[in-house]
């Protein structure tokens, strides 16, 4: 098979497969594909370390073919991103039904997968790369920002950063959208990456506003915007653990430090210091044994210095790359002394039924995305954050791929926009249907004790049930595609999750659908956080509605 090729989602209305849901799971295949939106599309990786949207490139082309010739009473199933059966179930079924990674838990570990995946077996599949609802940066932009000024509201009591310096690590697919959230805080941030040409890409994409050499460089420019108050962002090219021991040993205390490098992954994804990133990744093809070691004990390094800092008064949190796991079974034993970012900052929202909503247009039209940013702003005029956010969004996120919008919207509110949405797809007003999906990591969709299910009140946090209610109620709603995964986020072994994506097209039956999997998807994140006991969920199901048969008081 090539193994080479350039993938784009084709745009306007003409439809090569028999359906609008089935041409939508077409587009959305290649735009997470498309060396625009990709890391490194050639290995069909997406985004997370070696997170894939389909196992190889024969199956890509199977998955293609098949959604072509896929009819309206017919459900095409995947596996670990393979095509393997279509079967005949009935219009309001999904089109396709996807499941990624899953392995039998006593088996659950990167060895057993690697074992796997180099017999062609399995393939990784994040969160959203092996269920075609990646937005590329976009996507992560909105919770990141989110997360920055809850912790600034904590720390300072405002949402405002001006004069505040964030230093954190990671400038790939996910982590990329740091430089830009820090300045859209209002924050001068730091991001440290070993991989010079990831910074590159950031600052073509708008998404970082300075490269720098040498620690030296960065702290002199860290300093001036401070002084200055300058909302930016600036790549320091080098390893955390180097750049972050330097700043630590000159007294360099960041008033918020933080890490998306991909840590969840210690073979494919986090790099050793100690040698060049050439060096590694030479280590890597020849000995990974030593390989993993040496990434593993960087990472307990890592963590120690974050340790460091938080004992200096920084505030220090873990954002969802699973590092403060791998730092335990080094040694680190204090290695969770700093929290995850859910637990410290994201759940009420999650309580709400808020996640990162998001949607798509497949005409590949921006002035879609503008109307229905337009629409955003009106029904949700009297949320001042929704709205600057739009605002702020609309002139600092460059489209990537298919124009898309990330907007945490919660339990309501989703499925109020999206019937409006589907009218203007009706009317014509929208040039072609829209995709409406979200991340995994959302309100009732994951199972992840050490990211989004950490220290549950009631101590629920590894019961992974509420991630495969989720993905069985959204199937007997009828979204036009679900997915359960296993290891997104954090690695194998560490969590369970579930994604669905619904078609808007302007059809009765859409409506019908968006009335079902837009009420559900975020009721039960709602339900999962009340019966765990959180007396916001709590409140949110009594007062919008939520039956829950065993709810008390
Ligand atoms: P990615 O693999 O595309 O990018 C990670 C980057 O880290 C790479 O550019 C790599 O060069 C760099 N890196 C690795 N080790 C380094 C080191 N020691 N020093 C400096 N740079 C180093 O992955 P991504 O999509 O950006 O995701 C990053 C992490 O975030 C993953 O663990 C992923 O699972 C997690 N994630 C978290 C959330 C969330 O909401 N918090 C969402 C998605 C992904």
């Amino acid at each position: 098979m090539e193994t080479k090729r350039t993938i784009r989602a084709p745009r306007g209305t003409t439809l090569s497969c028999k359906g609008w849901t089935q041409e939508a799971a077409m587009r959305m295949l290649m735009n997470n594909l498309d060396p625009e939106v990709a890391e490194n599309p050639d290995e069909l990786i997406v985004y997370g370390g070696i997170g894939k949207a389909a196992r190889n490139w024969e199956s890509y082309e199977q998955i293609i073919a098949s959604l072509k010739g896929l009819g309206d009473d017919e459900t095409l199933l995947i596996q670990s991103g393979k095509p393997v059966a279509v079967f005949r179930t009935h219009e309001n079924a999904p089109r396709i039904l996807i499941a990624n990674s899953n392995l039998v838990p006593a088996w659950s570990n990167w060895e057993h997968f690697y074992e796997l995946e180099d017999r062609n077996l399995m393939m990784y599949g994040q969160m959203t790369a092996g269920s075609w609802i990646y937005i590329g940066a976009q996507g992560i932009l909105q919770g990141t920002y989110l997360t920055f000024i809850e912790a600034g509201k904590k720390v300072f009591g405002t949402a405002d950063l001006r004069g505040k310096f964030i230093l954190t690590g990671g400038m790939g697919g996910m982590s990329g959208a740091q430089p830009l959230a820090g300045k859209m805080a209002g924050a001068v941030i730091l991001v440290v990456e070993v991989d010079r040409t990831r910074i590159e890409r950031k600052i073509n994409e708008g998404y970082c506003d300075y490269i720098v050499e040498t620690v030296d460089e960065a702290i002199q420019l860290v300093n001036e915007l401070k002084e200055k108050k300058e909302p930016s962002s600036i790549g320091v090219v080098g390893n955390c653990v180097d750049v972050h021991q330097e700043l630590l040993q000159r007294g360099i205390i960041p008033d918020f430090v933080t890490d998306q490098t991909s840590a969840h992954d210690p073979i494919n994804g986090y790099i050793p210091n100690g040698m060049t990133l050439e060096d590694a990744l030479k280590l890597r093809k020849k000995d990974v044994k030593t390989y993993e070691r040496k990434a593993k004990e960087t990472i307990a390094q890592h963590v120690r210095i974050m340790l460091a800092f938080q004992q200096a008064g920084a505030e220090v949190f873990d954002y969802g790359n699973n590092i403060r796991a791998y730092a335990k079974e080094m040694g680190v034993t204090n290695a969770f002394d700093f929290p995850g970012f859910v637990p410290a900052y994201i759940r009420p929202l999650f309580c709400e039924g808020k996640g990162p909503f998001r949607w798509v247009a497949l005409s590949g039209d921006p002035g879609d995305i503008m109307k229905t940013d337009a629409l955003a702003k009106e029904m949700f005029a009297h949320d001042e954050g929704l709205v600057n956010w739009i605002e702020m969004a609309q002139k600092m996120v460059k489209w990537q791929g298919l124009p898309a919008r990330i907007c945490w919207l919660g339990y309501g509110d989703r499925h109020r926009f999206a019937l409006k949405v589907n009218e203007m797809v009706a009317s014509g007003e929208l040039s072609a249907p829209i995709v409406f999906g979200r991340d995994h990591l959302d309100s009732g969709s994951v199972a992840s004790p050490n990211r989004e299910t950490e220290g549950m009140i009631d101590g629920s946090d590894a019961v992974s049930d509420w991630p495969i209610l989720n993905a069985l109620i959204n199937t007997a709603g009828g979204a036009s595609w679900v997915s359960v995964h296993h290891g997104g986020g954090v690695g194998m072994g560490f969590s369970q999750h579930a994604g669905q994506v619904l078609v808007a097209d302007g059809s009765q039956l859409a409506a019908d659908k968006i009335n079902r999997v837009l009420v559900a998807d975020p009721g039960i994140g709602i339900v999962r956080h009340a019966d765990a006991g959180y007396e916001i969920a709590i409140n949110t199901a009594r007062e919008k509605g939520v039956h829950m048969p065993m709810l008390k008081h």
